[in-house]
């Protein structure tokens, strides 16, 4: 982590609280390829922090995945995976994440009545080799995803990749109807980009955007991006476009509540960790909600980002490395 890229963070949201610092430093820390490659080498990081990540990463490996899936759908949720990975330009690991998913596949159960959905970046299946790669893959697990009745939605990444991941959404889409695609509400470019995505009638999942990005480019946090949020969701569910909000946020929530917009999403979606009690309010209230799960070993991303959203994670992330016990699997849902 450089101190420029956090000074960089830190005008373009234009506060210097020590929360909006906090949240800066995580999210260079996430950003920073070394730290990357350090956690990967080095078995004593992945062991100090495997605890607290475990707030959020729900297994290791498919075979602890099944069981935890199964509770959270005895508990009314819907659920959804990922495994769990970062950008990755080794075209050997790109084919074992793609034959991981193709497994996750395999072995769900055919015709079950809550289809478990799928999602993946698609720098995680080619696309940092060529567009084609990430949409040949993607294609190859959309086939065999659409016999299992599984939806499978892209995630939407860093606003230098959006162009691509876009137009391979466009490839896919026509020949595709277990596709979804991810749209950040805080890139300014989403409003314009949001009809020609709404066209093909697929499910759209809409999330503020979790990168970093400049002012030209992106809203901070605040309620200007709220404002955005709800009136993006309001013109996808005029599209008539099955609609998944991801957010984690009361507030949020209660401004689509306010517009009448709740009582017409296909869900709201929320990853595995962060929300649990408010995810439950709402299932409580009736409306159809998904745990999105990650599982796998290469989750340092995934929880720097959780940190980085909400920067008093780093507090309860320290708790549990000195009391492990506090991680309880699905207790608050
Ligand atoms: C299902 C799902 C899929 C996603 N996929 C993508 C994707 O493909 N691309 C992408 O860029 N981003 C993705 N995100 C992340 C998303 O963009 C946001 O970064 C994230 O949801 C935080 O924004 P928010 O609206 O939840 O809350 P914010 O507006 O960031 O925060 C508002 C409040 O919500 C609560 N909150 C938010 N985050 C946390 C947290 N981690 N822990 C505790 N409380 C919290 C706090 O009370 C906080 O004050 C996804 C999120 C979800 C839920």
């Amino acid at each position: 982590m450089t101190t420029a890229t956090v000074q960089d963070t830190v005008t373009s949201t234009g506060s210097r609280d020590e929360s909006t610092l906090a949240g800066a430093a995580l999210r260079a820390m996430a950003a920073n390829p070394g730290l990357r490659a350090a956690f990967l080498r080095s078995s004593a990081l992945r062991d100090l922090f495997s605890v607290p990540a475990g707030r959020y990463v729900v297994a290791h490996d498919r075979d602890g995945l099944r069981d935890r899936l199964a509770l959270l759908s005895a508990k009314g949720y819907r659920t959804g995976v990922e495994y769990v990975g970062e950008e990755v330009t080794d075209p050997a690991e790109v084919e074992a994440i793609v034959q991981e998913y193709l497994a996750l596949i395999a072995e769900a159960a055919p015709g079950t009545a809550e289809p478990v959905q799928l999602g993946f970046d698609l720098s995680n299946v080619g696309s940092l080799i060529s567009p084609d790669l990430a949409r040949e893959n993607t294609s190859r697990i959309l086939r065999a995803a659409q016999a299992k009745n599984i939806t499978v939605v892209i995630s939407m990444e860093r606003s230098g990749f959006v162009d691509d991941i876009l137009k391979v959404f466009h490839e896919l889409a026509p020949e595709h109807p277990n596709v979804g695609l991810t749209l950040q509400a805080h890139l300014h470019r989403t409003p314009e980009d949001l009809d020609a995505v709404a066209g093909h009638g697929r499910k759209v999942r809409l999330v503020k955007g979790v990168y970093r990005e400049s002012p030209h480019v992106a809203l901070p946090r605040g309620a200007e991006l709220n404002e955005r949020y709800a009136d993006l969701a309001a013109r996808l569910l005029d599209r008539g476009v099955p609609l998944a909000c991801g957010t984690h946020d009361a507030a949020t929530l209660s401004l689509l509540d306010e517009r009448g917009l709740i009582g017409r999403l296909a869900e709201i979606e929320m990853l595995h960790g962060v929300q649990p009690a408010l995810l439950r309010a709402c299932r409580t209230r009736g409306v159809p909600c998904r745990v999105a799960t990650v599982y796998g070993e290469n989750w340092w991303l995934h929880f720097l980002h959780r940190l980085a959203e909400h920067p008093p994670n780093v507090l309860t992330a320290l708790a549990d490395m000195a009391d492990p016990g506090r991680v309880r699997f699905g207790e608050e849902y």
